[in-house]
C-alpha cells in the first residue's frame, strides 16, 4: 500500500536520497504489517548532515526573503496537492482517521502559507537615537543550523510548524522525525526537492534510536538552535544538553488539559465539544482534555449523555473514512491507558462506558464517573481515549484543581458568563486557554501556540514563530 504512494525510504542528506547501512522497519498500528523499511541513520550521517547545513546557511541566508518565499509557496502548493496520499501515509504509518489525517495536512500547509507570506516581511526596526549624531537600528538574522525534533501524533504539521519558520528566516533545518512514523517526514522532503528547496536547506534523518543522530547534533557547536516537541521528560534532557554549546531552544510538550464545565452550560452542546477535544486523534493529541470537572448540579446529565454519544462512535481501520477511533500507536501508549483506568477503578472509579481494551492496539472510547484525587488520571497525561469525569462546586477550587500540575499547555472551560469567562481564563496557569472552544488552535498558523511551566519554552505559529529563528543585531553608526 505505502509502494502505491511512492514514498522514499532514504534519508534525505545534502539534496540527496541517501542509503543508510541499516534500516528498520515501520510497523502498521492497525494491522502489526511492515509498511516500509526506513534509513536507519546514526552518528555518521548527522555529521554529515551537520556539515551540509552549515555550508547550505551561507547561500540560503542570503537569499531575499521574497525568494525564499516563494520557494516555501511551492511547497505549500504541492503539500494541498498531495493532501490525499499524505493522508493515506499518516492513517496507515501511526493510526490516525483519515478523516483527522487529511485536516491534518491542510494545517500543516497552512504554516508553509503563513510564512510563505512573513518572508519577505522579515526586517528589522530604526530605532530613534539617545545621541543626536548616531543612526542605530535593530536588524533580524537567522539564528543559524536549526535541529529540529519531532513527535509521532502530528507527523506532517509539527515539522512544517517548525521548519517553514526556520527556513522563511533564512536557517537550515535538520529533522530527525519520530521512529513510529518517519514516512511523512521523508514524503515532505520530498515535496521539499520538487518545490526547488536548495540542496541541504532541508535534511530528514530517520532513526530507531535517537540518540546517536542527536548526541552528535546537540554537541556541535555549529548548530545554533534546538527545536523540540514531544515529551516533558526528553524536552528536559535536550534542555540540559543544549547548555554546553549555549543553543536557543523552543520545547513544545506535554500537557494534563482541564476542561471546567460550570453550571450554566448546555448539556449537548458539552457533549459535542468533549468528543471534539478529547476522541480526535483518539486522545493523543498534546492539547487533549485530560480531565474533566464538571459542576455537581450537571454532573449525572452530562454523564448520561456524555456516555451515550462515546458508546456510539465508530472504532475501526483507519483508512476507512467513517472511522472515529483508531488504534492507539503502540503497546506502550495502550499499556498506559489501561494503568490509568485500573489505577482509577481501584481506587472508586466507575465506568459509564467503555473501560477495557478492544484487541490489537484498540481501546475502548471510555468515561469514568466517580474520579478523586490522588488518581494518576488526573496527574498524568493518559494519551488516549478516556474520559475522567470529577465534580464540583465552588469556582475557586477548581481553579485550584485545574493549576495544580505540573503542566500547562491548554486548558477549557465552559460558560455562558462573561465575567466568569475572562475571571477564570485570566486565572488558569496554560499557554492555551478555549472558552466555550474546543479547538482553539484549529488552523491557527497566525496563533502563538506554547505551553507554561513544564509544557514548554517558546511559541510557535504567527510571528512568534518566527522570531524563535532570529537573532536581533544592533548596528549603531557613529556620523564622522
Ligand atoms: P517522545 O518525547 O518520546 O518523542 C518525541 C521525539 O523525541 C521523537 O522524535 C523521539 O525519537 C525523540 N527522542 C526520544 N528520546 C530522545 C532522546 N533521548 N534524545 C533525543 N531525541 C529523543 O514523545 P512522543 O511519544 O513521540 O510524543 C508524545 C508527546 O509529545 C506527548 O507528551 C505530547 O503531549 C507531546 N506533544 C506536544 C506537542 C506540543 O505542541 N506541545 C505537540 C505534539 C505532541
Amino acid at each position: 500500500m505505502v509502494k502505491d504512494l511512492a514514498v522514499p525510504t532514504q534519508a534525505y542528506l545534502g539534496g540527496q536520497w541517501y542509503a543508510a547501512p541499516r534500516t528498520f522497519p515501520v510497523r502498521s498500528p492497525y494491522s502489526g504489517e511492515v509498511l516500509a523499511e526506513v534509513a536507519d541513520c546514526g552518528e555518521a550521517e548527522a555529521r554529515l548532515a551537520a556539515d551540509t547545513a552549515v555550508e547550505a546557511f551561507r547561500t540560503w541566508r542570503k537569499l531575499t526573503g521574497f525568494e525564499r518565499g516563494r520557494i516555501l509557496r511551492r511547497w505549500n502548493d504541492l503539500l494541498i496537492a498531495h493532501q490525499e496520499p499524505l493522508g493515506r501515509l499518516t492513517a496507515l504509518e501511526m493510526g490516525k482517521p483519515i478523516t483527522e489525517a487529511k485536516g491534518e495536512v491542510l494545517y500543516a500547509a497552512s504554516f508553509v502559507e503563513w510564512c510563505a507570506e512573513e518572508a519577505p516581511r522579515i526586517g528589522g526596526e530604526l530605532i530613534h537615537p539617545r545621541f543626536s549624531h548616531k543612526r542605530q537600528m535593530a536588524v533580524y538574522e537567522p539564528v543559524g543550523p536549526v535541529y529540529a525534533v519531532t513527535p509521532w501524533n502530528f507527523p506532517t504539521s509539527m515539522i512544517t510548524r517548525k521548519a517553514a519558520p526556520a527556513l522563511a528566516a533564512g536557517c537550515t533545518v535538520i529533522v530527525k522525525p519520530a521512529e513510529q512514523a518517519p514516512l511523512c517526514a521523508l514524503y515532505l522532503a520530498k515535496l521539499w526537492e520538487e518545490a526547488g528547496g536548495p540542496p541541504g536547506t532541508l535534511q530528514v534523518l530517520p532513526a530507531a534510536d535517537p540518540v546517536p543522530v542527536s548526541r552528535v547534533l546537540m554537541e556541535d557547536p555549529r548548530i545554533r538552535k534546538i527545536t523540540f516537541t514531544g515529551s516533558t521528560p526528553v524536552g528536559k534532557l535536550l534542555y540540559r544538553q543544549a547548555a554546553d554549546t549555549l543553543k536557543r531552544i523552543s520545547l513544545e510538550l506535554g500537557g494534563n488539559a482541564p476542561f471546567i464545565l460550570f453550571e450554566d452550560a448546555d448539556i449537548e452542546k458539552a457533549v459535542q465539544f468533549t468528543l471534539l477535544s478529547k476522541y480526535r486523534n483518539t486522545g493523543q493529541t498534546c492539547i487533549t482534555t485530560n480531565r474533566i470537572y464538571v459542576h455537581r448540579r450537571l454532573e449525572a446529565d452530562y454523564a448520561q449523555a456524555l456516555a451515550e454519544a462515546v458508546s456510539r462512535l465508530k472504532v475501526g481501520d483507519p483508512l476507512d473514512p467513517s472511522t472515529q477511533i483508531g488504534p492507539l500507536v503502540e503497546e506502550q501508549g495502550l499499556q498506559k491507558v489501561v494503568a490509568h483506568v485500573e489505577d482509577a477503578l481501584a481506587k472508586g472509579a466507575q465506568v459509564a462506558t467503555g473501560g477495557r481494551p478492544l484487541g490489537g492496539l484498540f481501546y475502548a472510547p471510555t468515561v469514568l464517573t466517580g474520579i478523586k484525587p490522588g488518581m494518576r488520571i488526573l496527574e498524568e497525561e493518559t494519551f488516549g481515549p478516556v474520559a475522567p469525569l470529577m465534580p464540583f462546586e465552588d469556582e475557586e477550587e477548581v481553579i485550584a484543581w485545574a493549576n495544580n500540575t505540573e503542566y500547562g499547555l491548554a486548558a477549557y472551560i465552559w460558560t455562558r458568563d462573561l465575567g466568569r469567562a475572562f475571571r477564570v481564563a485570566e486565572a488558569l496557569e496554560y499557554g492555551i486557554v478555549g472558552v466555550n472552544d474546543p479547538v482553539p488552535s484549529a488552523m491557527g498558523a497566525n496563533l502563538p501556540f506554547g505551553g507554561y511551566k513544564s509544557s514548554g519554552l517558546g511559541r510557535e505559529g504567527g510571528r512568534w514563530g518566527v522570531e524563535e529563528f532570529l537573532e536581533t543585531k544592533l548596528i549603531s553608526i557613529a556620523l564622522p
